[in-house]
């Protein structure tokens, strides 16, 4: 089946990069929210990305046009009806995304590949809600999804290679590099390595070794990345840190290496989740 309409789940930082880049290439998409505020901010996030390539000469605004004119928002799930794939990208709760695959389940064609998101959580236990295990998988963008180039691209236990392939597939008609992640295991490749680098950075300022900012200095000067690890948490939201250290935790030996320093737990009780909500670790209300 050639797939020409996407449906997307959730149209939130996630949401509507992956809808962005389905549209880049052609497809029509389906951006589906719970509230429609939250679907306009999703295309209003798409809009303006969009209209800066146009400023950059990256982007003619016809072709800018014809991109946002592919996107269709959505609240009610039944719009996902005839899409020929899915990607899932709501908050990080296995329980949330069960419900939501059990809805996909009922509401997709059953040869629709139905893919997630998740940045850590078992492929194999969200497949296990719906009739067809063989086409779950993880599709894992990263963030700026129209900027970074890698997907992973995850195996529950049941996933098919053919649904492997038609992903991988997908993924680079989208201008990415996938990589295979061939067991299902909790933070799969670039977090299982990225949480730890941010847990021991936020031990360090809870020590008080070293500052916020001097940390952010010493990573991206010392080891040349382009981010330090608090820049990195503010842009992909320090509740993501902190959902996918819980899980690990639980998940991989409750070995005390994943447990949540008390300063992670802090921000989430303040408020405190990123550029998203204007503040984390650097104030971003300015
Ligand atoms: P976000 O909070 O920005 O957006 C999530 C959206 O899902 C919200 O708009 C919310 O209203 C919506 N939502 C909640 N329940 C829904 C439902 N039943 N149906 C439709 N929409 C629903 O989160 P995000 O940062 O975009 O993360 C989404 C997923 O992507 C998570 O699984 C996360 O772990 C993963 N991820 C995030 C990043 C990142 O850097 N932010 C990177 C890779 C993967």
């Amino acid at each position: 089946m050639e797939i020409k309409k996407i449906g997307v789940v959730g149209a939130g930082t996630m949401g509507n990069g992956i809808a962005q880049v389905a549209a880049q290439i052609g497809c029509e998409v389906v951006m589906r929210d719970i509230e429609q505020r939250f679907v306009d901010g999703g295309m209003k996030n798409i809009a303006r990305f969009l209209s800066r390539s146009v400023e950059k000469g990256k982007l003619d605004t016809s072709e800018k046009d014809a991109i946002m004119g592919r996107i269709k928002g959505a609240t009610d799930m039944s719009e996902l009806k005839d899409v020929d794939f899915v990607v899932e990208a709501v908050i990080e709760d296995l329980d949330l995304k069960k419900s939501v695959f059990k809805e996909l389940d009922e509401v997709c064609r059953p040869e629709v590949i139905l893919s997630s998101n998740t940045s850590s959580m078992s492929l194999t236990e969200i497949a296990a809600v719906t009739g067809r295990p063989d086409k779950v998988c993880g599709m894992h963008f990263f963030n700026p999804v129209p900027l970074m180039r890698l997907v992973e691209i995850i195996r529950g236990y049941s996933t098919s290679d053919q649904t492997i392939a038609i992903t991988a597939d997908l993924a680079k008609r989208m201008g990415k590099i996938t990589v295979e992640v061939k067991k299902d295991s909790p933070g799969f490749i670039v977090n299982r390595i990225m949480i730890p680098h941010m847990l021991e950075a936020i031990k360090i300022v809870e020590e008080g070794i070293a500052s916020i900012e001097d940390v952010d200095i010493a990573v991206k000067n010392g080891l040349n990345y382009p981010m330090g690890p608090f820049e990195l948490m503010d842009l992909t939201g320090i509740d993501i840190a902190y959902f996918v250290s819980e899980y690990f935790y639980k998940e991989l030996n409750k070995e005390s290496k994943w447990v949540s320093p008390n300063l992670l737990k802090t921000m989430i009780r303040a408020g405190k989740l990123g550029r998203k909500t204007g503040g984390g670790w650097y104030d971003y209300s300015k």
